[in-house]
């Protein structure tokens, strides 16, 4: 059974910025809020069937909700749940600010901060902002520091530029070849400090709004291949209270992953709900990519992308497709059996690895 272990409360669509490559299609014009009763029904019921490791608070930008973030914080932190604030740093204008806001997150008990930067955000968050949270977060004790950056083909913000920017060597989270090398957390009482290095993503805005020459696709799409080790695992709850099987891309109302209002059903059923669909196992064990070959099998027009950089790429092609869900509903004969027959593969490599 998928039973999530990470939550990433995405605390609204509203954000200070409005980047061109948000895959959240974030901004300044987004509604959408949720109130703290919502955030605690959602910890507490995954919390109970089954302990959650790390709250992740994300948007959006999260600090807009403020004492609605700190109420959510505290409330983790009083469970001994890992809490980590993915933010773009826009209250980081002066070393002060920055300072006002990370005392009284960390007081609230915040472990883990995760600031963004790259050439998307530069239009409306200058870089001496990252520069004031980075420095500022030194003071202190945060369990990690992390600063996301994802590039791509003719990105200028990029690790080498951040590293020289801020006049530190700062290890990189992810390979040449995107394996995660995250193997070694820092000795306990000391900080995680590390450079995020993830490659820019075809997805929602950025489709939209970006040339296909900033993506850098895969050289053999079979590397995509593979099953996605977050679905349900890594759940997300989106701004109007629903659960999400991940926090992929902007998935509220999508067809396959939105199991639906965490104020109308217990999230034990929702969680059910999710593990009984066979499309939402399909992701998990076979692979998104698995079923754009299978739909395409069936349904050779259906014009999927010609290339791909990410397996969430290929996800987002095919869950935000209604013709290619239909096609997987309809041959649920023959796609239910493949799954079952793939997990027990797992399972049983499983065991054997135990
Ligand atoms: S990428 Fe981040 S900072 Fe930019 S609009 Fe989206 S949520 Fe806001
Ligand atoms: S592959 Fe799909 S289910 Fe998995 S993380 Fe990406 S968007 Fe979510």
């Amino acid at each position: 059974m998928l039973k999530p272990h990470t939550l990433t409360v995405l605390m609204t669509n509203t954000c200070t910025a409005r980047c061109a490559h948000c895959c959240m299609n974030s901004g300044p014009d987004r509604t959408g809020m949720l109130n703290l009763a919502t955030i605690k029904k959602a910890v507490d019921e995954l919390h109970l069937s089954s302990p959650l490791l790390t709250v992740v608070f994300a948007g959006g930008e999260p600090t807009l909700t403020k004492q609605t973030l700190s109420g959510a914080i505290r409330y983790c932190a009083d469970r001994k749940i890992n809490t980590r604030l993915v933010t773009n740093a826009s209250w980081a204008k002066t070393e002060n600010t920055a300072r006002k806001l990370l005392e009284r997150l960390r007081r609230d008990g915040l472990e883990e901060l995760n600031i963004s930067v790259d050439d998307h955000h530069l239009p409306y968050i200058s870089f001496e902002n990252v520069v004031n949270a980075w420095k500022v977060s030194k003071e202190f004790d945060f369990g990690a520091v992390v600063i996301a950056n994802s590039h791509g083909i003719r990105s200028t913000i990029t690790p080498e530029f951040i590293m020289k920017r801020l006049g530190e060597t700062i290890s990189l989270r992810f390979d040449e070849n995107g394996t995660d090398c995250t193997d070694v957390r820092a000795a306990k009482g000391s900080t995680y400090r590390a450079i995020s290095n993830s490659k820019l993503q075809r997805l929602e805005r950025a489709d939209e709004a970006l040339a296909k020459e900033e993506f850098s696709p895969a050289s053999n799409v079979e590397d995509l291949n593979m099953g996605c080790p977050n679905a349900v695992k890594s759940a997300a709850l989106s701004p109007n209270g629903h659960l999400l099987s991940c926090c992929g891309f902007e998935l509220e109302g999508n067809a396959v992953l939105d199991f639906g209002d965490v104020n109308l059903s217990p999230m034990e059923d929702l969680v059910h709900q999710a593990n009984n669909d066979m499309i939402v196992s399909a992701i998990a064990i076979l692979g998104p990519l698995f079923l754009k070959n299978f739909i395409q099998k069936v349904a050779p027009e259906i014009d999927f992308p010609k290339q791909y950089g990410t397996v969430c790429e290929v996800c987002n092609s095919v869950v935000k497709n209604p013709r290619a869900i239909q096609i997987l509903r309809d041959r649920m004969n023959i796609l239910g059996p493949m799954v079952i027959s793939a997990r027990m593969v797992a399972n049983g490599t499983q065991k054997a690895a135990s």
